[in-house]
């Protein structure tokens, strides 16, 4: 790349980003990276998003009318009266 001296405004190639003397006068001459180019581009992708919880199938107990939660099982026993709820896996189906 080419950088022109600050003092003298001589004009000389480089290898790239660095402190240069200027081949006419001697000036110590600051050269930084090509602009546009990110410095030290160490682009490493952001972590994906934590999954979003998945909503917890709630059935009603078709005794008591209790409503709590179930994990994935097919049968479950409401833990307010006892009797086994069939959990219904597929929904909109009938
Ligand atoms: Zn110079
Ligand atoms: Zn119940």
């Amino acid at each position: 790349m080419i950088v022109r001296c600050g003092r003298c405004q001589t004009a000389f190639e480089v290898a790239g980003a660095g402190r240069y003397p200027c081949p006419a006068c001697g000036t110590a001459n600051d050269v930084r990276a090509t602009e546009g180019a990110p410095a030290g581009g160490d682009l490493i992708a952001p972590p994906p998003p934590p999954e979003p919880d998945a909503p917890s199938p709630r059935i009603n107990c078709n005794e008591c009318e209790f409503s709590f939660i179930v994990g994935v099982v097919n049968e479950v026993q409401c833990p307010n009266c006892g009797v086994t709820v069939t959990v219904s896996e597929s929904e909109g189906a009938g």
